[in-house]
């Protein structure tokens, strides 16, 4: 089978091209039709749409996406994303990003993404809100939004704030919809969001390296110890996903010895305090200057190259390059972020003896959690709250609920957090931390099996079959 070192990547990497050539390399693990692999790939409807927005005396063009890449499942599902750098490439890219990961962690969802090209930061809320509502409307009059047919979530530069604009836009120009609130998820919890949610993604990327660094025989090759205690960790991103993430992995022991965001890169051998970082960059606005850094970098960049076991990339694509894989320290690089290694940069690192937890894999923990909200906003009721109000027979329906709506079998402690009336949350996290163990344990026993170069194209290997399968199985009509 070919190694990484062999991989051919096209001269002009584009991000799009990227996720494909991902495909065609996991595909030779496989044997599926041309054509098929082909409509694998291929974004199905791309919708870029612009609209005027007043500033002051003048008007401004807003421009925005929503991408629908895989309908072998209904609905399709990924965040929208609110930033400067957002084009048609990026936003095809992240659906297609979307469609494999739903499948690696068994969420029945296609793959989408939505993005609109604008700094937040430059804008009023009014300003924002406006955009926020113009955008659904849009996607209203095109049917690119629907319980049953896009579920947008949050994503780079937007969060519940945006959720509530949409869910509420959406309920108003569909009134009596009782399924409207499905519409959105990653919603405020005070209107229909489900607890967990917000801190999922993280939670779940915590999961993944926690998983991984369980696995004494692989840690042994990198020359590590098994387990998460003392192991030293630099984050990129101080958002919500690289503050969970964080946050979750010093709870299981690791320890954050650096963190870089655009304005510089800080780093202390002893550790930090996470949330003494986090106060300290919102009072000051900088990272730059926290009295514990044993060493500040203005270059943020610099601080990526740090002493380090693991480096998690939380923010944008494209930060770990050829340019800098060479001088990366860490042995394990968990992809908070959706494509921050490039391809190339991906080969080297493997080809040099670490290991990559991908992207489509260790970020998924979001979009499971979005699943477990959509659910509840279709069946009207909270998970738990039941639980709580009846008796151990009535428990029993409820885990059958659980287990027929989700296809999943509770595991033991499920079943006892169920009957002995869990809260939503740890019903959440049960459900969420089960997902992200097993997803692991399918991805490695595959590269295992097969003899597959990579996690991620393992994970592309198992995504692929599985999308597949529910082509084949839907046929061609007409
Ligand atoms: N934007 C997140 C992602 O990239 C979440 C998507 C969702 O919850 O639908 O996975």
């Amino acid at each position: 089978m070919t190694k990484a070192s062999e991989v051919v990547f096209s001269e002009e990497p584009h991000f799009f091209n990227d996720v494909c050539q991902y495909v065609d390399q996991a595909a030779k693990y496989s044997n599926h039709d041309a054509g098929l692999l082909h409509q694998i790939k291929a974004c199905n409807s791309i919708y870029h749409f612009q609209f005027p927005i007043r500033r002051g005396n003048s008007f401004e063009i807003i421009h925005g996406w929503r991408v629908e890449h895989s309908h072998h499942m209904s609905p399709t599902k990924g965040g929208i994303r609110y930033s400067e750098i957002v084009n048609e490439d990026e936003v095809m890219a992240l659906a297609a990003l979307m469609t494999y990961k739903c499948a690696i962690v068994n969420v029945p969802f296609g793959g989408a993404k939505g993005g609109i090209k604008i700094n937040p930061k430059n804008y009023t809320i009014a300003e924002l809100e406006n955009i926020t509502r113009r955008y659904t409307v849009e996607l209203i009059k095109k049917n690119f939004i629907g319980p049953g047919i896009d579920v947008p979530a949050p994503d780079y530069g937007t969060g519940e704030r945006e959720m509530a604009w949409i869910a509420d836009t959406y309920l108003t120009m569909n009134p009596g919809s009782l399924d409207a609130l499905g519409c959105v998820t990653g919603k405020p919890i005070a209107l229909h969001g489900i607890a967990g949610r917000r801190e999922a993604t993280g939670r779940g990327v915590a999961y993944a390296v926690r998983e991984c660094v369980s696995v004494a025989e692989d840690m042994k090759a990198l020359g590590l110890s098994a387990g998460l205690d003392g192991k030293r960790v630099i984050i990129q991103g101080l958002g919500n996903v690289g503050y969970h993430t964080a946050k979750f992995l010093i709870e299981f022991g690791a320890t954050i010895v650096g963190f870089c965001e655009f304005e510089g890169a800080i780093y202390s051998k002893e550790g930090f305090d996470l949330d003494e970082v986090f106060n300290h960059r919102k009072e000051t606005g900088s990272i730059l200057g926290f009295s514990k850094s044993q060493k500040d970098f203005t270059d943020s960049a610099e601080g990526l190259e740090q002493e380090c076991d693991i480096l998690v990339p939380a923010a944008l694509e494209n930060q770990i390059t050829e340019k800098n894989v060479g001088r990366i320290k860490a042995k394990i690089i968990a992809e908070g972020a959706n494509g921050p290694t490039t391809p190339q940069a991906a080969a080297t690192f493997i080809e040099n003896g670490g290991i990559i937890i991908p992207d489509m894999y260790a970020n998924a923990g979001g979009v499971t959690v979005s699943y477990f909200e959509w659910l509840k906003n279709l069946s009207h009721v909270a998970f738990g709250r039941m639980g709580r109000r009846y008796d151990e027979n009535s428990n029993i329906n409820i885990m059958n609920l659980i287990e027929s709506t989700t296809g999943a079998t509770l595991t033991p402690a499920q079943r006892s957090l169920v009957s002995k009336g869990a809260s939503e949350l740890e019903l959440v996290n049960s459900g969420l931390e089960d997902t992200m163990v097993r997803s692991y344990h399918e991805i490695r026993e595959l590269k295992h099996k097969k003899n597959i170069d990579s996690l991620r194209t393992a994970a592309f290997v198992a995504a692929i079959d599985k999308i597949a399968i529910s082509y084949m199985n839907m046929g061609i009509w007409p």
